[in-house]
C-alpha cells in the first residue's frame, strides 16, 4: 500500500509502480520534483495543444483571477463565457448556433445525449434508441459508458448501463458499417423495431481514440451523416479528442464535409490548461427546448458551469487560433509524425503504423494483446524511466504530442520507442 492517500484514475495501485511527482511544465516538457525532464508524448491525456503554460493562456488566467472567480450560470452570465460562445460560433459551421457549457469531455457528451432525447421528447415524438460505433469511447460516467464499448473499463458496472445498438467499426467504404447503419435507421418503418426510430447516432469522427487509435476514412463519415440525414436521425459528433486540430483540421468533421446536429468539444478548448467543455447545437435542438412552458427547460447543470477562469483560458485559446499560425504548426507536426512512423515501420514487431494529422500510432505484435496485457505497463514504465510520457492502449503505442514539440524531442521519442521495442519482449 502506498503512503499517499491519493487514489489515481485508470491506475492499478496494486502493481506498486512509482508515481512521478510533477513540479512544473513548459512547452512539450514536464519537469519532475527530482529535476528530471520528461517529454510529454501524449499531451497530458490529449489536452495540451499549444504546449504547457502557454504565456497568453497563463496571462489570461491570471488576469481573470483578479476579477471574477466563479458565479452561478443559471440565468446569470459573464463576459468570458459570452466571448467563448461568440468566438466558437464564428469559427464553426454556421448551422451550429447554440453553446452549452460544462466541464469535461464526459459531461459534454452526457449533455449531447440529453439534448438529443429532449429534442424528440419536446417535439412530441419521443425517441430512445441510440446508435453507437463499435470500439467507441465517450467517457466514464454512466451515460457515456453506456454509449461506449463494453469491456474491461466498465464490466463491473454493467447493470447500470443502458442498452444501445452497435454499428460495426468502419474499416473502409464498403464495409458493413453503412449497411448496418442503414438497417438500424430503417427497421422501424414497418413496425419491426419496437423501439421506433433511432434518436441519434454518436460517433468519434475519423479517430476512435481510447478504442485503440483506430482510424477510418472521411468518406465513411460523410456516408454515415448522409444516412442519418435521410432518416431524420440526429448526428452527435464527439470531437472531445479530435477537435482543435488533432486530426489536421480544426474539426475532424471538416474533412468529411459533415456538420453534426450536436458537437462535443472539450480537451483543447482551453489549450489544455483548465477543465471546460461545450456542447454546440444546431438551432432546431435549441428551439425544441425554447418555450414559455418550464417543463421544456433543459434540465442540466453543474456547480461550476462556465467557470469564468476556465472561460478566460478558452478565450485566449481561441485568440491563439485566430492570430497565430496554428494550422502551419499542425501541418509541420503531421509531416514529422509521418516520418516517425516511416522510421519505426520496418522494426520487428511493429504492425499497422498509421497517422492521422498530429496522431501517430502502431500496434506491437503480441500474443496477449488485450487491454489487460502486461505489455502496455512494461512499455509505459520503460518510456517513463527513459524520460518520455507515453501510455500505450493495450498493445497500441501512440504518440500525440503538443503542437509545439520540436524535432529533437520527437526524435528522442522515436529513439526511446526503438530501444523499448528492442528490450521489452
Ligand atoms: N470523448 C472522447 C472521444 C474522449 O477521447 C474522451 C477522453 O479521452 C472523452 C469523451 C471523455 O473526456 P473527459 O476525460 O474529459 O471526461
Amino acid at each position: 500500500m502506498s503512503a499517499s492517500p491519493v487514489w489515481h484514475p485508470f491506475w492499478q495501485h496494486g502493481l506498486g509502480e512509482p508515481i512521478p511527482m510533477v513540479a512544473r511544465a513548459q512547452g512539450a516538457a514536464l519537469f519532475l520534483e527530482d529535476g528530471r525532464r520528461v517529454i510529454d508524448g501524449i499531451s497530458s491525456w490529449w489536452v495540451t495543444t499549444h504546449g504547457h503554460n502557454h504565456p497568453r493562456i497563463m496571462a489570461a488566467i491570471r488576469e481573470q483571477t483578479e476579477k471574477l472567480d466563479q458565479v452561478i450560470f443559471a440565468g446569470w452570465t459573464h463576459e468570458p463565457a459570452e466571448q467563448v460562445a461568440r468566438g466558437l460560433i464564428s469559427m464553426l459551421p454556421e448551422e451550429l448556433t447554440r453553446v452549452f457549457f460544462s466541464d469535461s469531455g464526459s459531461t459534454c457528451v452526457e449533455v449531447a445525449l440529453k439534448m438529443a432525447l429532449g429534442f424528440w421528447a419536446h417535439r412530441g415524438e419521443p425517441r430512445h434508441r441510440i446508435l453507437v460505433l463499435e470500439h467507441s469511447y465517450h467517457g466514464d460516467t454512466i451515460g457515456t459508458m453506456s454509449v461506449g464499448e463494453r469491456g474491461v473499463y466498465n464490466a463491473a458496472y454493467g447493470k447500470l448501463l443502458f442498452d444501445v445498438e452497435t454499428i460495426p467499426f468502419p474499416t473502409g467504404v464498403g464495409t458493413n458499417t453503412l449497411a448496418a447503419l442503414e438497417a438500424a435507421c430503417a427497421n422501424h418503418a414497418d413496425g419491426s423495431h419496437e423501439g421506433g426510430p433511432p434518436a441519434a447516432l454518436i460517433v468519434e469522427p475519423l479517430v476512435l481514440g481510447a478504442g485503440g487509435m483506430l482510424f477510418y476514412p472521411p468518406a465513411v463519415l460523410t456516408a454515415m451523416a448522409e444516412i442519418c440525414r435521410r432518416h431524420g436521425v440526429l448526428l452527435i459528433a464527439d470531437e472531445v479528442m479530435t477537435g482543435f486540430g488533432r486530426t489536421g483540421t480544426m474539426l475532424a468533421c471538416e474533412q468529411a464535409g459533415v456538420v453534426p446536429d450536436i458537437l462535443c468539444l472539450a480537451k483543447g478548448l482551453t489549450g489544455g490548461s483548465m477543465p471546460l467543455a461545450v456542447t454546440v447545437a444546431q438551432e432546431p435542438i435549441f428551439a425544441a427546448h425554447w418555450s414559455t412552458d418550464r417543463a421544456r427547460t433543459f434540465y442540466h447543470s453543474s456547480s461550476y458551469t462556465a467557470n469564468p477562469i476556465a472561460c478566460a483560458a478558452a478565450v485566449a485559446n481561441l485568440a491563439i487560433w485566430r492570430e497565430e499560425p496554428v494550422q502551419a504548426r499542425i501541418a509541420t507536426l503531421a509531416t514529422r509524425q509521418q516520418a516517425l512512423m516511416a522510421r519505426l515501420a520496418p522494426l520487428p514487431g511493429v504492425r499497422a503504423p498509421r497517422t492521422c494529422g498530429t496522431i501517430a500510432a502502431f500496434d506491437v505484435e503480441a500474443t496477449d494483446g488485450g487491454y489487460l496485457s502486461n505489455l502496455a505497463p512494461r512499455l509505459m514504465n520503460y518510456f517513463r524511466d527513459a524520460g518520455v510520457l507515453l501510455r500505450p492502449l493495450g498493445n497500441t503505442v501512440y504518440v500525440l504530442p503538443p503542437y509545439c514539440i520540436d524535432e529533437t524531442d520527437l526524435a528522442r521519442i522515436g529513439d526511446v520507442i526503438e530501444e523499448a521495442l528492442a528490450t521489452i519482449k
